[in-house]
């Protein structure tokens, strides 16, 4: 019988493993890991491999990697499915977006695939590459708008050879966010480098704290499955939209601390028009420090939910439309 193996974890086929592959060492001698789930299926077929929480306080992807550990069926399962519930686990731990370990400095979807001699961000980053995303044919990347933003749904891709897998999440996720925002040390970036079709994934935020929370995790659930439907890993036909919105999304930082307040109306999927306020920023004192407008014609794809802002942090997400 041909196992899978992955580190101290060993897979038959037809069933699922859960087990976690070693990174470092603690001051204490307890043992940084990482946590996986492994369905190996019966029939041979893609590796997918889907990970969560590289920032510790996004919470959305984790629930979503354990439901999927619990409901896909390794029996009729093609190829095998590998998640990750937590790649960030200090970060996790300690419910902020960085790892306290090494002082905050680094932020993981910056620095992939990471350093096996590098800080322990950096270890725990080469790891989940070296041992993990190595095995890939396809990568799924799950965030969320943390603690302090709330985003809709967003699929990020930056080459072609990753537009099938963006266009295969299908659902209600019809928004493509084309392009290397935030630059080439992302999953998606070091992914893109290892010839690993890649996509990042964005929904929800605000640490969780929304009622939508559950029905989040039930879309990132939703995406997976129509992506291991279309890449023939499972039976069934993937709900498709219709039609695609491509942008290039950028987030607008605030010039000026101080508390921020949407305009009245503002959602999120909602168009507006160049020179468009959108929100303000006021003082301690009620008065207007700071307009922000829309520098284009945009679609509003994420906001800041958190009413603290310090100068230069993230105030609004805008997409402008372009095309595949
Ligand atoms: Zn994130």
């Amino acid at each position: 019988m041909d196992y899978y193996q992955m580190g101290p974890v060993k897979v038959k086929p037809g069933t699922t493993a859960f087990g976690h592959v070693p990174v470092a060492n603690r001051p204490d001698g307890t043992m940084v890991n990482l946590p996986v789930i492994v369905a190996h299926g019966v029939e041979p077929g893609p590796t997918l491999v889907v990970g969560a929480c590289c920032h510790g306080d996004e919470h959305e992807g984790t629930m979503t990697v354990i439901r999927l550990g619990r409901e896909i069926d390794p029996q009729r399962l093609k190829g095998t499915f590998i998640g990750v519930p937590v790649i960030n686990v200090p970060a996790f731990h300690n419910m902020r977006r960085g790892n306290p370990y090494d002082l905050y400095i680094l932020d993981m979807n910056r620095i992939f695939p990471g350093r096996p001699d590098g800080f322990l961000t950096e270890r725990i980053a080469h790891t989940f590459f070296q041992e993990i995303v190595s095995r890939a044919d396809l990568l799924i990347d799950l965030h969320s708008g943390a603690n302090i933003l709330v985003q809709t749904e967003l699929v990020c891709y930056e080459r072609p050879d990753s537009l099938e897998l963006a266009k295969a999440v299908g659902g209600p996720w019809d928004i493509l966010w084309k392009g290397d925002t935030f630059g080439s040390g992302t999953s998606n970036g070091a992914a893109a480098r290892l010839g690993i079709p890649s996509v990042m994934l964005e929904l929800g935020g605000a640490g969780g704290r929304f009622d939508h929370f559950e029905e989040n995790v039930d879309k990132f659930v939703h995406g997976i499955a129509n992506v291991m439907k279309h890449f023939r890993m499972l039976e069934g036909t993937p709900d498709l939209p219709r039609e695609y919105t491509v942008v290039q999304m950028l987030p607008y930082p605030c010039n000026h601390g101080g508390l921020i307040v949407p305009e009245p109306g503002l959602r999120l999927r909602q168009w507006v028009k160049q020179g468009e306020k959108v929100m303000s920023v006021i003082d301690f004192f009620g008065r207007e420090v700071e307009e922000i407008r829309a520098p284009f014609d945009a679609l509003v794809c994420g906001r800041r939910v958190y009413p603290v802002v310090h100068a230069g942090e993230w105030a609004i997400f805008l997409g402008q439309r372009t095309t595949e």
